[in-house]
């Protein structure tokens, strides 16, 4: 994800190194990561650091994973390259569809499709969600509801599906077919007196509104991540999923789960869903999939649309989507490994063991003048900093309050992820108490830096 960083007044924190974006001028070195080694990276002078966000939200299993790298190893010899077209496959595919399946217990799913990323991953949803409605013969109910700061990739459609305006200003979008509801930041947006469940009910009669605006008959599906992740880390409020899910089962919307940052043990439980008892149509699924070591994300769709796409009566045809590296053989072994890796290990009981620590370590200092408030659950949580505790009182965007707190991070041997006044973490899921006490000291001494400095 690239969305919504900053690089105001402090540098080093562009959206991109500057030789994957030569169309971005700046005259920053990049930090050139060149080995990894668990929850650890290490740069081109050796430097060691401590990698809180696991690359992009990703290498859940850490940096040396050697099943992952003997999975690897053994399909490249085997099959390297075969397609998923035409009714021809590999294993490795159908053993990954068949395992992602029986994983993903919050709703039965009847059928994975597999793409490359996060983002063609939901760009596959719409399609699949406008397919779906021509099948049954009801063409106009094609627009999309996410939600603001919502993040869902960076190709036209799934940066449109986002809701963080970075990604759509210069770029003409967001299309015509999406529309944003309310971000469910309780801190940021509540009103004075307002609990977090009468939070809850607003923003359900508020999208409810939405729907009644612009027609039921015109919408189609509402997406939306358990825990909101690029945006700001931003977990729901108590109720939100409950009444959300009502209104748009009320009014025949299918339910988009994009499980990218969430799935596989992240919050706890294997699935986003299962910890806010989501009952989705589909599920996007990337990133920990693999745990990054190849790029491959994941579609899963529950038998209730898959039926209509395959059934007798539709009349529509082949749905003519795919990508070369559907279903590559190389990653879907990659990622089987991976789930194997995560149910053997079982790696959601060690999420609940260790995560107390780096949440209630971290949420000690809350207390500290600059901090408006730290969230977050299981092994993923974010810091906001402003002035006067308040959510309406930023810091002058000038004084890199983040970008600075993130360069003494760096400083100290720790990356974070800066957007911002905001700063997020989501450690591999092998993270070592150890290590929890490495970024909980790291994370103090930057903060009381970054508090002198402000003071100044
Ligand atoms: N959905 C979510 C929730 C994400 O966090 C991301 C990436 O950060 C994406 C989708 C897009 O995935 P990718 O970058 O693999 O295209």
């Amino acid at each position: 994800d690239i969305s919504g960083t900053d690089n105001k007044g402090f540098k080093g924190h562009d959206m991109l190194a500057p030789f994957t974006a030569g169309w971005q001028s700046t005259d920053v070195d990049p930090l050139i990561i060149e080995k990894s080694e668990g929850s650890h990276v290490y740069d081109m002078q050796g430097r060691k650091y401590l990698d809180t966000l696991a690359g992009l939200w990703c290498t859940a299993l850490g940096g040396n994973e050697p099943r992952l790298v003997d999975a690897a190893t053994k399909q490249l010899n085997t099959l390297p390259f075969y397609h998923s077209f035409w009714n021809r496959t590999t294993k490795p595919s159908l053993d990954l569809a068949k395992e992602l399946l029986d994983m993903f217990t919050a709703k039965k799913m009847a059928k994975a499709f597999f793409t490359n990323s996060g983002s063609e991953a939901n760009d596959t949803q719409v399609k699949l969600v406008w397919y779906y409605n021509n099948a049954l013969g009801r063409p106009n109910k094609k627009k999309f509801i996410a939600r603001a700061k919502a993040y869902h990739g960076s190709t036209l459609i799934s940066a449109s599906l986002t809701g963080l305006p970075a990604l759509h200003q210069n770029f003409d979008l967001p299309a015509p077919f999406v529309l944003h509801t309310d971000c469910p930041h309780y801190w940021r947006y509540h009103l004075p007196g307002e609990t977090e469940e009468e939070f809850s009910t607003r923003l359900a009669k508020n999208l409810e509104d939405l729907i009644l605006k612009e027609g039921p008959e015109t919408i189609a599906a509402f997406i939306a991540e358990p825990v909101m992740g690029a945006g700001g880390v931003i977990p729901p409020p108590a109720t939100y999923f409950d009444k959300i899910q009502l209104v748009v089962k009320k009014y025949d919307i299918l339910f988009i789960a994009d499980e990218v940052i969430c799935a596989f043990g992240r919050l706890g439980t294997m699935f986003g869903s299962d910890m806010y008892n989501i009952k989705p149509d589909l599920v996007s699924l990337a990133k920990a999939l693999s745990s990054a070591y190849m790029p491959i994300g994941a579609v899963l769709v529950s038998p209730e649309v898959s039926d209509v796409i395959h059934s007798q009566s539709n009349k529509l045809g082949t749905f003519s989507h795919g990508f070369t590296y559907s279903g590559h053989p190389v990653a879907c072994a990659v990622a089987l490994e991976a789930v194997k890796i995560y149910k053997e290990r079982n790696m959601v009981e060690r999420v609940n063991r260790i995560s107390p620590k780096f949440q209630e370590g971290l949420k000690a200092f809350s207390d500290s003048p600059i901090i408006g408030e730290i969230r977050g659950i299981g092994l993923i949580l974010a810091t906001e900093f402003v002035n006067n505790k308040s959510p309406n009182d930023p810091f002058p965007p000038e004084w890199g309050v983040g970008a600075y707190f993130g360069a003494q991070c760096q400083k100290n041997g720790m990356l974070v992820r800066v957007a911002g006044d905001t700063i997020m973490m989501s450690p591999p899921f092998v993270v070592t108490p150890e290590e929890l006490d490495e970024l909980i000291s790291i994370y103090g001494k930057a903060l009381r830096e970054t508090e002198k400095r402000v003071a100044e």
